[in-house]
């Protein structure tokens, strides 16, 4: 598997994402997460392989902000289905390293979040391209998350 190498020379896709350990604001290019980005201030790993938790305050600038193509997972702790979505959304953030920052949102947490998206079950998974919703499921439905986030980093 050697397909998802990046090409030289390929723009940027800049992404903010806040370090979980020190809760710093970083910026940093989703092509070079091969590299081992750390945390500017505290040096830590910022681990892109896998989904990154965002809080409500950050929604906008880490998912709306975001350069790369952003899936979103609404789910939360007490909710059954959402343990089955967690190992496929695990599955994506690896497999598509580089091109897809995914990212889990609890819906406990940031209530203001599933008005504004008109979340009425969870779990919901939004694909955001430049700051838009293009794609949404709702419950379990791996074959069709699996093909929005192709299709959402083969047309990036
Ligand atoms: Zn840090």
């Amino acid at each position: 598997m050697t397909e998802g190498e990046q090409e030289a020379g390929e723009s940027p896709k800049k992404i903010t994402v806040r370090c979980p350990f020190c809760l710093t604001l970083n910026g940093v290019d989703l092509n070079k997460s091969g590299e081992r980005p750390v945390c500017g201030d505290c040096a830590k790993p910022l681990l892109l392989d896998r989904p990154v938790k965002v809080a409500g305050e950050d929604f906008d600038r880490t998912v709306l902000g975001s350069e790369a193509p952003v899936l979103v997972d609404f789910y939360a702790d007490w909710c059954a289905p959402c343990k089955y979505v967690a190992p496929l959304m695990d599955e994506l953030a690896a497999t598509h390293e580089g091109a897809l920052l995914v990212v889990k949102v609890d819906t406990d947490q940031a209530p203001e979040l599933s008005e504004r998206f008109g979340i009425r079950s969870i779990p919901t998974l939004i694909l955001f391209k430049a700051g838009e919703e293009v794609g949404r499921s709702t419950g379990f439905e791996p074959e069709k998350v699996k093909t929005m986030a192709e299709e959402a980093v083969s047309s990036a």
